[in-house]
């Protein structure tokens, strides 16, 4: 056992607090991870103020990149020593989505049996099953891929969640492909890496819409050919426009709200494809549009989950991208904090438009 500090959310919106917890020494099929670094994502404050599950306390924490400790007596995927981006899609292999060859939908995902716990025993609940705003982490081996060392941690540490969920929101699931047309709305750190995924990808017209100046400024070192601020501009007429009248080929809403989805649906070309990647609220619904739009238009209308990633299969791939200069995650790590400053990082996530800082990432190092 190993007793080490970690960011825990005790109670429904009240500020998190760093605490004593245990970690358990990896059992079958588990791996015992020190971690480096770990990016501060939105669903981590989805999960403090209750908007994920009651299951409190919480050990908040998942995008994150590590040094494997120790691992379970069967595990041969990873061994101590080896650097690892965590990831919550630990394929079973034996699902339906597994059986007919599309692991990137396992629908059986897995996580480390054993639970950590706060110093009184009491049972911890990992954010999406890794916890890794703490100095270790137990998680299952699966849930490990193996990287390049020599890569920056704070960056590819991101493909874990956020960062992966915007490229493979463009790439896998919109197709972005050479020569198309993409608006991406929303320029927060998912819908920045959508508008770098699709510029990796060879799209003609990347559109980067958003509410704020500085994010368009980011969005355009990142890809984005032209910028449209939803403030003071009409986003479907702007996109259209900016497509020879026609919308874009594919539109991916980073923001997830009824309104930009609707912009989303209207902003693309004949036969286009919507791509909902943004996360909605559950009082949400899908706004007023006339069935007849939906089949005149033809086109997909998709959801991304962790951008259709596959781990093992991605992971590797874009760090090589990103040591190459062909991927800038740099550009993503906007400051690098202590695990005591979370509580600030959730607070810069609020601010309002045009007010204080732009942060598409906070990264906590230990
Ligand atoms: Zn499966
Ligand atoms: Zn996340």
């Amino acid at each position: 056992m190993h007793q080490v500090q970690g960011v825990v959310a005790r109670a429904k919106g009240e500020p998190v607090s760093i605490e004593t917890i245990h970690v358990p020494d990896p059992g079958l099929g588990e791996a015992l991870v020190k971690v480096q670094t770990c990016g501060v994502c939105h669903t981590d404050l989805h999960y403090r103020e209750g908007g994920i599950n009651d299951d409190f306390p919480f050990l908040l924490g998942h995008e994150a990149a590590g040094i494997v400790e120790a691992v379970g007596d069967d595990v041969t995927s990873v061994t101590p020593g080896d650097f690892v981006i965590l990831n919550w899609r630990a394929v079973c292999g034996n699902c339906r989505a597994c059986n007919r060859g599309e692991p990137w939908y396992c629908f059986a995902t897995h996580n480390a049996t054993q639970r950590m716990t706060l110093a009184d025993g009491t049972a911890l609940s990992p954010a999406l099953g890794i916890g890794a705003f703490a100095e270790k982490t137990l998680v299952a081996a699966g849930q490990c891929t193996k990287v390049d060392p020599t890569a920056r941690a704070a960056a590819v540490g991101l493909l874990g969640c956020g960062v992966m969920a915007g490229l493979g929101a463009a790439i896998n699931t919109g197709g972005v492909s050479r020569g198309k047309s993409v608006a991406v709305i929303g320029c927060g750190g998912v819908g920045s890496a959508a508008i770098a995924g699709s510029a990796l990808a060879g799209a003609d017209t990347v559109i980067a819409v958003d509410v704020e100046a500085r994010r368009l400024e980011g969005a355009q070192k990142l890809g984005a050919t032209h910028t449209v601020n939803s403030a003071d501009t009409d986003p479907v007429a702007a996109i259209q426009e900016l497509t020879g009248g026609n919308g874009a080929d594919v539109v991916i809403d980073a923001v997830g709200r009824p309104e930009t989805w609707k912009q989303g649906f209207y902003a693309r070309d004949l036969a286009g494809t919507l791509v909902l990647v943004g996360v909605p609220t559950p009082d949400m619904r899908i706004p007023d549009i006339p069935l007849i739009d939906v089949f005149g238009r033809g086109g997909a209308l998709k959801s991304s989950w962790y951008g259709d990633c596959l781990p093992t299969r991605d992971f590797p791939m874009l760090v090589s991208l990103y040591q190459q200069g062909r991927l800038d995650l740099d550009a993503f790590v906007s400051e690098e904090i202590g695990l005591g400053d979370v509580e600030a990082a959730f607070e810069k996530m609020h601010h309002a438009p045009g007010e204080g800082q732009s942060v598409l990432r906070s990264v906590v190092v230990l």
